[in-house]
C-alpha cells in the first residue's frame, strides 16, 4: 500500500502513519470546490499531501472540515490556511488550546491533566521535535448538528455523533461516492482516565452508521474497507455491545452467550 491513494471517484487521500499517529486526510473534490477533511497533525503531514494534490492535478482545498478536536486530526489544519468548518464544540477546544504556550512543560500538564494522555505527548514530540513550532487555527464556521457541503456535483454531509471517543465526533458520508468517514468515532475514549467503551453509546453510533447506505467504511487511523468486510468486522463488536447491554454487567450470561456464536 501507497502512502496516498485515490479511492473514488472524487476522492484522493493520504493514509495513517502510526509512527506519529497520523490518521488518513483526504481530499473530496467537486467541480466547483475541494473539501479537506481533517487537517493533518502538522504543517509538515499537510504540506506532503499538498505536494500529492498538486501532483495529481486535483484543485487545492477551499475548505477544511474537522472530525474532532484531537490534536492528530486538527493541529496540522492551520497549514492549509482555508475557512475551517466544526462543530461547535470541537471549536471551543481549539480556542482554548490556542491560549497554550506549547513547550513540553505545557505538554506535560495536558497529560497530567488527562486533556491528552502520555501516549499522545510521546507522538506529539516525535512529530514535531520542538513543540513550540505547533499553531492552533480556530474554526470560522461552526454547526451542532448536521451540516451539507455542496463542492458542485458532489454533496457532503457532516453529522455531529458524539459517543465515547470524543464529545464532538462527527461522521462525514460523501454521498455521490457512498464513502462513510468515521473519523475516531468508533474507537474507545482514550483521554481522562483509562479506555473505555458503553456499550449504549457504541449501539447508538452503529445504529446512525447504518442509516447511511455505504460502500466503503473509512476509519481515521485504519485503512478504507468495503462494506461487506467492515460490517462483518464491526458486526462481532456490535453482537458484543447488543449483549453487554442486554445482559448489563452479568459477564456469566455474556461468556455463555459467546461460545455458543462465532464470535
Ligand atoms: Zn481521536
Amino acid at each position: 500500500m501507497g502512502q496516498f491513494e485515490k479511492i473514488s471517484e472524487h476522492i484522493w487521500i493520504m493514509h495513517a502513519e502510526h509512527d506519529t499517529d497520523r490518521p488518513i486526510i483526504a481530499a473530496i473534490a467537486g467541480e466547483r470546490r475541494t473539501l479537506m477533511l481533517d487537517g493533518g497533525n502538522s504543517a509538515l503531514h499537510a504540506q506532503q499531501f499538498k505536494e500529492y494534490l498538486v501532483a495529481q492535478g486535483v484543485r487545492l482545498p477551499d475548505l477544511v472540515v474537522l472530525t474532532h478536536w484531537h490534536w492528530d486530526h486538527s493541529i496540522g489544519v492551520h497549514a492549509w490556511n482555508i475557512p475551517i468548518i466544526s462543530h461547535s464544540e470541537t471549536a471551543k477546544v481549539l480556542t482554548d488550546l490556542k491560549k497554550i504556550e506549547w513547550t513540553v512543560a505545557a505538554l506535560e500538564f495536558l497529560s497530567k491533566d488527562e486533556i491528552i494522555n502520555d501516549e499522545s505527548m510521546g507522538h506529539i514530540l516525535k512529530e514535531y521535535g520542538d513543540p513550540s513550532s505547533i499553531e492552533i487555527a480556530v474554526p470560522d464556521v461552526l454547526f451542532q448538528n448536521n451540516l451539507l457541503i455542496e463542492l458542485g456535483g458532489v454533496t457532503c454531509e457532516v453529522l455531529h455523533v458524539g459517543g465515547d471517543h470524543a464529545s464532538d465526533s462527527c461522521f462525514v458520508y460523501v454521498n455521490e461516492d457512498s464513502v462513510l468517514f468515521l473519523g475516531d468515532a468508533l474507537a474507545p475514549s482514550v483521554y481522562g482516565g483509562p479506555r473505555k467503551y458503553t456499550s449504549s453509546g457504541f449501539l447508538k453510533l452503529m445504529s446512525i452508521m447504518h442509516q447511511f447506505n455505504a460502500e466503503i467504511f473509512i476509519e481515521s487511523h485504519g485503512v478504507p474497507t468495503e462494506r461487506k468486510q467492515f460490517l462483518e468486522e464491526i458486526g462481532a463488536w456490535e453482537k458484543l455491545a447488543q449483549l453487554v447491554e442486554n445482559y448489563q454487567n452479568n459477564s456469566d450470561f455474556i461468556l455463555k452467550e459467546l461460545a455458543g456464536s462465532s464470535i
